[in-house]
């Protein structure tokens, strides 16, 4: 029997919040040459898993990132994946990574475009932002519970989220990353096999401005 190989169980969507990332303990931020980005959750990557909690990683050197290959989908990535990381650059350094480091493992079903467009569509899908704000959780610098976090996204997307938490300069726990898990067509949101163990959360979360 011919079965076409595809070497993971499911995808982690990955979205960050700007605010939690540039007011952490460990790193500043620097803003895209494109200038600051919205006060919106923005993706950090599209990253295949196996159903025991370990993943593949950087699976086909011979298929490097091409940016030519999703000059249509820039305007859209610089906007809704934009990268915080210092040097300021316009996005290509960590888009590359993400595909190099990630995309190259799930290229069995999703090529260079589809990857990029795919993770695109899944976070318009997710509404985060939005699903926080329903229940009145919003980025002013006030605490909620990681429950009340939790509850909001599952309301607003029908799936159970996980939350990773980073700490601000002051020491207080706030909400850095939302984990979603999608099938491995990357079509579907879907219940998540196992979750990610990292990223401890305080019982009261802070949701920084941004
Ligand atoms: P950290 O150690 O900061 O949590 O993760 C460092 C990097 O390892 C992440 O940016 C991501 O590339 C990768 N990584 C961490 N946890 C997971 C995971 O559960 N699944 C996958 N696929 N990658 C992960
Ligand atoms: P991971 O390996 O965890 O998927 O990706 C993290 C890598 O992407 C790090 O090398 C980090 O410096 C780089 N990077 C560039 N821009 C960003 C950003 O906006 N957020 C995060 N978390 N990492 C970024
Ligand atoms: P439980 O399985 O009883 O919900 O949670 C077990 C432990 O995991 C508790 O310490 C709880 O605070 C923690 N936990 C549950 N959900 C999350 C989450 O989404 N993110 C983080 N960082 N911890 C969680």
């Amino acid at each position: 029997v011919l079965c076409v190989s595809q070497d993971f169980d499911f995808f982690y969507l990955v979205q960050q919040w700007p605010g939690s990332y540039c007011d952490s303990d460990k790193s500043s931020c620097c803003y895209p040459t494109t200038g600051k980005p919205a006060a919106d959750f923005g993706i950090h990557g599209l990253w295949p898993n196996y159903n025991d909690g370990s993943y593949p990683q950087n699976c086909d050197p011979d298929n490097p990132f091409n940016e030519s290959e999703i000059s249509d989908l820039l305007t859209s990535m610089k906007k809704n994946w934009p990268t915080l990381a210092c040097p300021s650059s316009s996005g290509e350094t960590f888009w590359s990574h993400e595909w190099d480091k990630h995309g190259t493992c799930s290229e069995s079903v999703l090529d260079q475009h589809s990857y990029f467009e795919t993770t695109l569509s899944l976070k318009q899908q997710t509404s985060l932002l939005q699903s926080l704000k329903s229940a009145g959780i919003n980025p002013d610098g006030s605490f909620y519970s990681l429950e009340e976090i939790k509850d909001a996204i599952k309301q607003g997307t029908g799936y159970t989220p996980w939350i990773e938490c980073n700490e601000d300069s002051s020491g207080n726990s706030q909400l850095y990353q939302v984990y979603l898990c999608v099938d491995t067509s990357g079509s579907n949101l879907i219940e998540c096999p196992v979750f990610p163990k990292g990223g401890k959360c305080g019982s009261q979360i802070e949701f920084p401005t941004f």
